[in-house]
Parts: C-alpha cells; structure tokens; sequence
C-alpha cells in the first residue's frame, strides 16, 4: 500500500472510478470494502490521515448501545447487536468480548436494570448474556468499587476494539480487494456534466500541494462532522443537517478500575451515562457531551469535561482519581444529524442518514456509530444501486474475515520494535509522519503523550530514511509537540 504508486493510479488519465468516497473514517472505510469487494473501481481520499477524527477518538467499543434502551430506540439496539455479534465473528482478531459491570444503588434500581438487561440480551439472541455478582464476586471483581453503598452489582456483554487499528486494517482489506486510497489528499471542488451531475473533483495533495483532478460515476460524501461542508461545496445554499456533539475521555491508571472487567455508571447529574474502559493496560474515563460549533480533527478538551468526569466516577470509587492522576486526555465530535430542529444533542438519535442529491447526485452517508457503519455502507451501496447510479451487485462484507495481515511484533512500542513497525506502518499502511505512527497506528500518544513526545525524535530519524518523499523533519517535530499538548494534562505544557 504505497502512496506514491496509489496517486499514479488516481491521477491516470483513463481512470474513472464507479465509486468516489470522500472520508476516510469509519463509513469511508466501510465502503471502501464494501465497495471494492463487489467489484466496483473505488477510490478514497482523506484530507489527514485515514481515521484521523471522530474514528480514532471513540469509547472503544463495538456495543448494541444499552443506554439507547432509555429511548425506547429498540431498532437501533436490535441492529447494534446484530452488528457487534457479526464483528466478533469475522474480526475477532480485533474486536474482542468485554464483560461489563452496572453498581445499582438500591432494589428499585437493580429490578430497573436487571429488565433492561434482559431485553438487551433478548435483541442480542447471543448465548454470552447478562447476570449478577455476588457480595463475595463483588469484592474480588471491583475491588476499587464502594461496595457498601452498592446494592448489587450487574454484569452484560459487549466487546471493545481498537477504533483507528480497525479503520487501518478494514482500508488494508479494501486494497487487497481493489480499492485505491489516498490519505493526506482533500476534495476541494466538484466538476460537472452540462446536466450539473457531479462527473469528477479537484482534490490537494496536503503533502506536496500538489492539484490534480480524478474522475468518477457516483461521489459519496462520508465526511462525519464535516458533512455540512461538503454538500456546500456541492451547493452553498444547502442547509444545515448536523449537530455537533463533543465527547471528551480522560485516561488514568489501571489501578483505578482494578479489574479488566468494564464499569458502566448508569446515572450522572445530566442523566447520561459514564464508562470505565480497560484499555491496553490503561482506564479510558468517558464520555461527555457538549455543543461543538465547527469541525475540527483535534478538540481540546475542557477543565469543566474533566471536572465532570472526575467527579462523576469519583463518586462510585473508594480510590477516585484526581487531576494529577490524569496520564492523557482526548476529544472526538459526534457526527449527528438533527431530523427536529433545535433538539439538544442528547436526545438526538445515533442513526444514520443517507441523502441522495437530486441533480449532482451527491451522496451523503453521516451519522450512526463505529458499531453499525459497515451495514451504514452496505445500505448505502444498496440505495444508490436501487436509484441506478450503479449496477447491482450483492453486497458480501457480511462474510468475510477481517484478519491480522502483517506479523510485526505485537508488544507495545518501543525503542527495539519501533524500526521494523515503522517499517512496515510506511511500506504497507501509507504512514507519513510522527503522528500517524505514534497516534493511530500505535495508540501511545492516546495512552502516555509524554512517552510518546520522548519517542517522537527516534521515530523521526526511522521515517527519513523509509519515506519515498522530502521529510521535513524538524517541522514535523515541532508539529508534534504542539498536537501532544492538546493530549498532556492540563498541569503540563511542553515547548
Ligand atoms: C466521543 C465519542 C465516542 C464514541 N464512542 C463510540 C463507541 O464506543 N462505539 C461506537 O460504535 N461509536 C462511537 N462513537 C461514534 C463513532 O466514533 C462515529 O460514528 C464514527 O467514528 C464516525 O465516522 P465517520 O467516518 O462518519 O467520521 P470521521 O471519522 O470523522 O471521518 C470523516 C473523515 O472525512 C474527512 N474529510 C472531511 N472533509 C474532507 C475533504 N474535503 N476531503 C477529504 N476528506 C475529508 C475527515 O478528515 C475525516 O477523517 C463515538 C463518537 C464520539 C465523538
């Protein structure tokens, strides 16, 4: 997967894609595969990195959503599980069970959740169901839990993963199967036929600055929260379909959850829920959500967020954290799209969207979550077939087998392993500079930024010598240590 010879491939004169994704995300990816693996000419370019945004900014967790039981959101949880039980099936080598815990505080509560569990097991149809600790299992499961102010302790499954890994491997598929993909590349203008059908786009390499055009039948805009802005690109007088959610996460010491089990607190002061998530050796704290004006790959995150999410687990736990235990934090925005107008986005519906633009044909798929977005590609695919915007051919995502291709070391990074990863991050995942090694391939930036911007000048020297391209190393690494700062917390600040 080399991106000197995809942009030769994107750029020939003869190339005219069936299928043009703009994005390169969840969905993107999605269709990338979908799309290739039916044997359409695809092609896909992201402005950053693949996964760059929302993608790799996630709670980690392919789950049938039990909080949108609340909602009564019964079809969206049927679909989310069958969609977490099909990934555990054909990516198990990423996307791996987690057994999660809810503290009830009373019998009121515990009859509430236990009916809540069993419904969500009943749409799941998975032999792995929910059931309860005892006061002994209680002690020895969640040792860092008030278990005197907890009336009983419940257990249900979902499965975790490692969202920005996935994204990667899922654009590795797409390739073997066909598919062209460009990162670093933005879509800056649509060209149209006499009839305004969009038939191609000027797109910028954001490495070399480089303009060229790619043409193509069918354009689909899989843009997440900057979905607004591409359909005005297509048409300034569009209005607005989404709303801007930001949803930050703290990480701390395993310590503090004590248990590789996950915890789920069912109840904060705005009536929402807050995850505990082991994750590669670490406690992910999150979510929160809060009005987000524009888009943007890095929010920061807010003292009032980490305020929020210290003291709302501190609450459950004999040992909370505190700031200064905070090892990192990140911030992602939630691609939701308003059907009422001014709904807060809380009560806003994780589903997803598909528009097809009647004159352009510009197709836009946004919204839903990590969990549903290969059948958010595979429905996507199906409709504009059915508008006849492309041929029919089946779909068959559902049954293939997402599998580790490469046999690099697994261990975390290190100084010994960080040349033959970054070896292969560049030769085989389109890897170009510090951050896409050491914030979406290895996840340390997310997991210790400090360790990671100690790395950062050895990854540098590795990359000058693989790149096929002029690296600009000093600049690179000066990048780096301002993006680290958006992930130290708040009481350091590097120069
Ligand atoms: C805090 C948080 C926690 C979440 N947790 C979970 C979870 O645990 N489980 C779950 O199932 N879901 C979760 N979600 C939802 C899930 O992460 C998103 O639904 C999903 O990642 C959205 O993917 P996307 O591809 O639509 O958007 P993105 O990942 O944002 O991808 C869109 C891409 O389009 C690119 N782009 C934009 N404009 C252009 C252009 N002009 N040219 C080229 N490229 C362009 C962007 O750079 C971006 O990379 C969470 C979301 C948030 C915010």
């Amino acid at each position: 997967m080399r991106r000197t010879r995809m942009k030769r491939e994107a750029q020939a004169e003869s190339a005219i894609f069936d299928v043009v994704i703009i994005g390169g995300g969840a969905s993107g990816a999605w269709l990338a595969l979908d799309s290739a693996s039916r044997g359409l000419k695809t092609l896909l370019v992201e402005q950053y990195d693949f996964a760059a945004c929302t993608s790799s900014r996630s709670t980690k967790l392919i789950h049938g959503g039990l909080r949108y039981l609340r909602r009564l959101d019964i079809g969206l949880v049927r679909e989310s599980q069958r969609e977490k039980n099909l990934l555990l099936h054909m990516a198990g080598d990423f996307i791996t069970p987690l057994k999660f815990q809810i503290p009830c505080f009373s019998p009121y509560e515990t009859l509430k959740y236990k009916a809540g569990l069993r419904l969500y097991d009943f749409l799941s149809q998975n032999e792995k169901s929910s059931g309860a600790y005892s006061r002994e299992e209680m002690v020895s499961k969640s040792p860092n839990l008030h278990h005197d102010k907890v009336h009983s302790l419940l257990t249900y499954f979902d499965a975790g993963f490692d969202d920005s890994r996935f994204a990667i491997e899922l654009l590795k598929k797409a390739f073997t199967c066909g598919a062209c993909l460009l990162n670093y590349t933005r879509l800056d203008f649509f060209i149209y036929d006499a009839k305004h059908k969009i038939i191609g786009a000027r797109i910028k390499d954001q490495i070399d600055f480089e303009e060229f055009e790619v043409y193509g039948k069918t354009f689909i805009n899989a843009t997440g929260p900057f979905t607004d802005i591409v359909r005005k690109i297509n048409n300034p007088s569009e209005t607005k379909i989404m709303c801007l959610s930001r949803g930050s996460h703290i990480v701390v010491d395993s310590s503090f959850l004590g248990t590789d089990e996950a915890l789920l607190i069912p109840k904060t002061v705005d009536g929402r829920v807050v995850f505990m998530i082991p994750w590669k050796g670490k406690t992910l704290i999150g979510t929160t959500e809060e009005g987000q004006a524009k888009p943007e790959k890095d929010p920061a995150v807010t003292p009032e967020e980490v305020s929020y999410l210290l003291s709302t687990v501190r609450q459950f736990l004999r040992h909370g954290p505190e700031e200064k235990d905070i090892i990192s934090r990140f911030a992602g925005i939630r691609p939701l799209v308003r059907r009422i107008p001014h709904r807060s986005s809380k009560i806003l519906s994780r589903r997803h969207e598909i528009l097809i633009e009647s004159t352009s044909k510009l197709v836009t798929l946004t919204g839903g979550k990590w969990t549903t977005s290969r059948l958010m590609a595979e429905e996507t695919l199906n409709r504009m077939m059915a508008h006849d915007l492309l041929p029919f051919r089946p779909s068959i995502t559902s049954t293939l087998l997402i599998q580790r291709l490469d046999n690099i070391p697994s261990l975390p990074v290190s100084e010994e392993t960080l040349k033959e990863k970054i070896h292969y991050y560049v030769k085989e995942e389109m890897a170009t500079c510090i951050e896409d090694i050491l914030s979406r391939r290895e996840r340390l930036l997310f997991l210790d930024p400090q360790r990671a911007l100690q790395l950062a000048p050895k990854v540098a020297e590795i990359l000058k010598t693989e790149l096929e391209h002029e690296y600009p190393i000093e600049q690179d690494e000066k990048a780096f240590t301002k993006i680290v700062n958006n992930y130290c917390p708040q009481s350091v600040r590097l120069s």
